[in-house]
């Protein structure tokens, strides 16, 4: 069990409120957008989605 987690590149904004709310840090901002470079250790806990303010972030248990 896990969590797949999905930027839309074309929502993200690079404002890197996803990687400021992580506990885990699974985001790194690149190239002006959020890329997960941790995606492994994520809880599940969607503070990143709810932190998005472009609605660019799901997180989804597989
Ligand atoms: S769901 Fe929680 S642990 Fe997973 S990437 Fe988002 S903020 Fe980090």
């Amino acid at each position: 069990m896990g969590w797949d987690i999905k930027v839309d590149a074309g929502k993200c904004t690079g404002d890197g409120a996803c990687k400021d709310a992580c506990p885990v840090d699974v985001y790194e901002i690149q190239g002006g957008k959020a890329v997960t470079v941790n995606a492994d250790e994520c809880l599940g806990c969607e503070s990143c989605v709810e932190a998005c303010e472009a609605g660019a972030i799901t997180v989804t248990e597989v």
